[in-house]
C-alpha cells in the first residue's frame, strides 16, 4: 500500500540525518525521517563517553586537512556550517556549548542527551514526520531518478532521498552497512571498508602485565617503509591483549588497512617523550649515581611506570635483581634502544563491533561536493559517515555529519 508523498525522505537519525531533516523542513520541504531503531540518535548518545564531543576549535583549513587527501571534498559543506555555525545552531535550539581544554567542544551539560533531546524537540516543532522502528529495505528508482523507499512498514514516495545511515562500527547502535548496499545497488562504488578508532591486538604478550598504567605523550610510528612518515602522539594504555588510549584510537585508522595487506604491522613506540638514545643513557647514568642501591627495574622506573620497566628489562634479557652497571654491555645497549623505540607488532584489531568509525565508504568521485547529490541517480543524496571520509578523535566526525547533513538537506540540484 502506498503512503503519503514527501518532498524528501531521510534515512537514519544520527547527527547527519537529523540535521538534514531540520534543514530541509526549514526550507519549506515536506520531510519524512525514518529510523530503524526504536529511538533517535542512538550512536550520538554514546559519543564522547556520553558527553558528546560535537566539534573542535581548529580553523576550517586545519579541520579539513585532518581528514587527509579527501578533506578538500568538504569545502562547501564546511563553509555552510562550520564549528561556529554549529554552535550557533545549537544555541538557537537551547543548547549552550563550551570548551574546557580549548580544543574539544561539548554541550555545557556534558551530556549527549541534551543534544538529542534538543534535536528531537526541533524536529517536532518543525513538524517533521518522524517514524522509528522503520527499516528502509530498498531505495526505489525509475531509470536514473529516485521515487521513494520500500520499508518494513511499506512504501513511501519521494523524489528526493537522503542516505544518512552511518558506517559499520558499533552495530548495536544501528550501524549495519545498509547505506553501502543501497549505494551499490544504485551503481555507486563503495571503497574498501576498515574498522577504525578502536583498540589493537599485539603479538607481544608482555603488554598484558602493564594494564594499570597510562603513558602520556607516547610517540607511535609504523615501522614499514611505506608508512615511515606517519606518526601519532598521545596517551597510550596497555590492555590484556594489546593497546588502546587516544593515540591508538586515532592511529588505528592508518593501521587497519595495512593489517589487511601485511597481516602484521610493526610499530615503534617512544614512551619517553621523544628522548633519544643518548639522552636516555645519560639519564640512566645520572640516576644510577644518585641512587646507587637501585636495581635495573627501579632505575628504569625513573623514566617509565614500574610494570613497563620490568617488562622491557625482561625483554632484553636483563637480570632484574642486578644493577645497571652490573648488566652485560650489550644488554645495557639493547635496553636503551628498546626504551627509545619499543617495538610492538599489531596482529589484529577488535573489529567493527568496537570501531567508533569506519574507514572508507561511498566513493566521493560519484558525489557532487557542492550538493552531496549522487552524480549517478537524480534526487539521491549522501551525508555523514556512510561516505568515504573519516577524521581523527576530537569532534571531527560529528562536525562532518552535521555539515554534510546540512548541505544535503538543502536539496540543491
Ligand atoms: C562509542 C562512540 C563514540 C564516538 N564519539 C565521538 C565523539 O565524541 N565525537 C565525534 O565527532 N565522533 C564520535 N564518534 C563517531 C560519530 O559518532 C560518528 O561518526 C557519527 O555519529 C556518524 O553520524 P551519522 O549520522 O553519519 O551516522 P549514525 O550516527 O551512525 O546514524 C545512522 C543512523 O541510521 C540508522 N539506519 C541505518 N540503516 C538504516 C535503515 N536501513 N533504515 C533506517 N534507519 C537506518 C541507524 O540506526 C542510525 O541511527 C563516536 C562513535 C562511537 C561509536
Amino acid at each position: 500500500m502506498k503512503k503519503d508523498e514527501y518532498d524528501v525522505i531521510v534515512i537514519g537519525s544520527g547527527g547527519a540525518g537529523m540535521i538534514a531533516a531540520i534543514t530541509s523542513r526549514k526550507l519549506g520541504f515536506k520531510v519524512l525521517l525514518l529510523e530503524k531503531l526504536p529511538t533517535l540518535g542512538s550512536k550520538l548518545k554514546a559519543t564522547g563517553g556520553g558527553k558528546c564531543n560535537l566539534t573542535n576549535t581548529l580553523s576550517n583549513d586545519d579541520f579539513m586537512n585532518s581528514f587527509g587527501r579527501n578533506g578538500k571534498f568538504m569545502i562547501k559543506a564546511i563553509s555552510m556550517l562550520d564549528k561556529n555555525d554549529l554552535r550557533d545552531f545549537f544555541s538557537s535550539i537551547g543548547v549552550q556549548t563550551d570548551t574546557k581544554d580549548g580544543f574539544r567542544i561539548f554541550p555545557v551539560t556534558h551530556n549527549s542527551s541534551t543534544i538529542i533531546n534538543a534535536l528531537e524537540k526541533e524536529l517536532h516543532r518543525l513538524e517533521v514526520d518522524v517514524l522509528c522502528d522503520v527499516k528502509v529495505e530498498k531505495i526505489l528508482v525509475d531509470g536514473i531518478k529516485t521515487t521513494g523507499v520500500d520499508t518494513s512498514k511499506g512504501e513511501f514516495i519521494s523524489s528526493n532521498i537522503i542516505v544518512a545511515t552511518g558506517g559499520l562500527g558499533f552495530p548495536m547502535l544501528g550501524a549495519n552497512g545498509d547505506g553501502y548496499s543501497f549505494a551499490k545497488e544504485l551503481g555507486h562504488k563503495v571503497t574498501d571498508l576498515y574498522p577504525a578508532m578502536l583498540p589493537l591486538i599485539t603479538k607481544e604478550t608482555w603488554v598484558g602485565d602493564c594494564t594499570a598504567d597510562t603513558i602520556a605523550k607516547a610517540i607511535v610510528r609504523i615501522d614499514l617503509k611505506k608508512a615511515k612518515k606517519l606518526k601519532a602522539i598521545g596517551d597510550l594504555i596497555f590492555t590484556s591483549k594489546g593497546l588502546r588510549g587516544p593515540v591508538i584510537l586515532d592511529f588505528s585508522r592508518e593501521i587497519t588497512p595495512l593489517l589487511e595487506k601485511y597481516d602484521e604491522v610493526p610499530l615503534l613506540i617512544n614512551m619517553v617523550k621523544g628522548k633519544n638514545e643518548d639522552e636516555v643513557f645519560q639519564h640512566l647514568k645520572k640516576q644510577s649515581s644518585l641512587n646507587p642501591d637501585y636495581n635495573i627495574v627501579e632505575l628504569v622506573s625513573t623514566l617509565l611506570p614500574a610494570s613497563v620497566s620490568k617488562s622491557l628489562c625482561l625483554e632484553v634479557g636483563a637480570d632484574i635483581n642486578k644493577k645497571f652497571k652490573e648488566q652485560d654491555g650489550q644488554v645495557r645497549n639493547n635496553l636503551v634502544k628498546i626504551i627509545v623505540n619499543t617495538p610492538l607488532t599489531v596482529i589484529d584489531s577488535v573489529g567493527f563491533k568496537k570501531a567508533m568509525i569506519t574507514r572508507g565508504g561511498v566513493s566521493l568521485k560519484e558525489i557532487n561536493p557542492e550538493t552531496m547529490q549522487s552524480k549517478i541517480i537524480d534526487g539521491l543524496y549522501f551525508c555523514g559517515e556512510v561516505m568515504d571520509l573519516d577524521g581523527p578523535c576530537g569532534g571531527y566526525n560529528l562536525q562532518w555529519s552535521f555539515s554534510s547533513g546540512n548541505l544535503a538537506g538543502h536539496l540543491y540540484k
